[in-house]
């Protein structure tokens, strides 16, 4: 049948093996390389797939625009707009950088935004299991099922989070958090250790696609202006100093993770996941990019594009 034989097609033709998997996460570098995955989900639930689809891996960063709207929904626009930006950084994911003026992270896709998004989560005296409840709440309903946590992958992040930590202390020494920075570092990096296969993500993602609305069970996880707050901040800022050229090629908001998912949103037609570990210097998979220039030229999904 024609969408998943050609799903078939474009995973033999996106190739070449170029990048590396992510090592600055021990566990991460023992990823098999060559595992590849494309699934399309309809905002109605009609989902393709191809590849190994239903692999497991953590989902990283991509777990950073549904933590951006967990905390969206539970303190309003106003009130994280003040905490954290929305402009793109032109900076690598894990920069350490803060608004020069405002003290404030520039948006909630690079970790110091995403540790600070992490930490408006719940209530003020809320410890790091309370907050990652609420999220990982989140995330299983946006997926449709209960989602796991790869505890070798959280442990092994913690073991080498030196980098997290600085960016943490640093938001702590200006109160852009008021938590201590070893907790909310430590409540982050679970989240980011959630496990999820390409079918997850192509669900999660139509999730988004349907202005929150899950497909499958029909629950409405997120408010419509929520998601498109959340889409506006991924197209800008989602592929971190490639997002200039994403949008001009790809032309639709997106979220890349370090284990190699990518998670990519067409608003009101479909939600759309790869993964491949290889990942070029930006920290986007290499594959996964190529997956999604592909689909977007052959579908014309660039948002900008005239009918
Ligand atoms: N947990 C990773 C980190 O904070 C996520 C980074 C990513 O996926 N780009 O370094």
């Amino acid at each position: 049948s024609p969408v998943p034989d050609y799903l078939d097609e474009i995973l033999r033709a996106c190739g070449d093996d170029d990048g590396a998997p992510a090592d600055y996460i021990p566990q991460l570098a023992a990823a098999d390389p060559e595992r590849l995955a494309v699934c399309v989900s309809t905002v109605d639930g009609h989902l393709y797939a191809s590849g190994d689809a239903d692999a497991a891996y953590s989902i990283q960063s991509i777990s950073k625009p549904f933590v951006y709207a967990l905390a969206l929904l539970e303190h309003g626009l106003d009130h994280v707009l003040e905490r954290v930006g929305v402009e793109p950084s032109g900076e690598a994911f894990d920069e350490l950088s803060l608004e020069s003026d405002s003290r404030r992270p520039l948006n909630p896709m690079i970790n110091a935004g995403a540790l600070t998004a992490h930490a408006l989560v719940g209530e003020p005296g809320d410890d790091a299991d309370a907050r990652f409840a609420r999220i990982h709440r989140l995330m299983s309903d946006c997926a449709g099922r209960e989602l796991d946590v790869d505890e070798g992958v959280c442990a092994s992040e913690m073991e080498t989070a030196y980098r997290n930590l600085a960016i943490a202390n640093l938001l702590r020494s200006y109160d852009v958090i008021n938590q201590e920075p070893l907790d909310v570092v430590s409540g982050y990096t679970r989240q980011c250790a959630v496990s999820v296969t390409t079918r997850d993500l192509a669900m999660m993602a139509a999730t988004l696609g349907s202005g929150g609305r899950q497909p499958m069970t029909g629950k409405q996880v997120l408010p419509p202006e929520v998601v498109r707050q959340v889409l506006s901040v991924m197209m800008t800022c989602g592929m971190y100093n490639a997002a200039g050229d994403w949008m001009s090629t790809v032309g639709f908001p997106a979220k890349s993770g370090v284990s190699g998912g990518i998670l990519g949103v067409l608003p009101g037609q479909v939600g759309i996941a790869t993964f491949s570990p290889r990942l070029d210097a930006h920290g986007n998979s290499t594959r996964g990019v190529r997956l999604c220039t592909r689909m977007s030229a052959d579908m014309g999904m660039h948002i900008m594009q005239a009918p």
